[in-house]
């Protein structure tokens, strides 16, 4: 079941990669029902919050009428930034299922761990490494290709 949803959020990141934006992609469940995806929009839309881990919450928000996110879940293929793991706390998402770290920026564990090391009034349990090849291979293959777009 989890590998099914991070496939899902994977997919996400593809979408992101055909737009040659960097391939993150997020997904929201509640019930197990998928009830919103988001993926990295930051250089279409040139706004660095639009992450697809905040375009995902906006809209789980704006579907249950509520900020508050407490049943539902999240898959990420990447390890939420500073300000996704604030917007994460913030919406009180019970557990969010990481694909793979990110040592430069993450904070879910790498370079902080928002969800663990600090007296907030709200704890995220966290579970990393679902689908972890995929959601690496497709970073890697991104950034190859990239290095091979701009040397020509
Ligand atoms: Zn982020």
């Amino acid at each position: 079941m989890e590998n099914d949803f991070m496939l899902q959020a994977l997919n996400e990141a593809q979408k992101a990669y055909n737009k040659l934006e960097v391939p993150v992609g997020a997904i929201i469940v509640k019930d197990n029902k998928i009830i919103s995806r988001g993926h990295n929009q930051k250089e279409i839309q040139k706004d660095c919050t639009q992450h697809a881990e905040i375009i995902a919450i906006r809209k789980a928000c704006k579907k249950l009428e509520s900020w508050r996110l407490n049943d539902c879940t999240m898959y990420v293929t990447l390890e939420p930034c500073a300000m996704c793991a604030g917007a994460i706390i913030q919406s009180r998402i019970k557990k969010v299922y990481i694909g793979t770290m990110d040592k430069k920026t993450g904070c879910c564990g790498s370079v902080l761990n928002l969800f663990n090391d600090y007296k907030f009034n709200h704890h995220v349990e966290v579970e990393i490494g679902i689908c972890q090849a995929e959601s690496e291979k497709i970073l890697k293959d991104f950034f190859k290709e990239l290095r091979i777009i701009k040397k020509k």
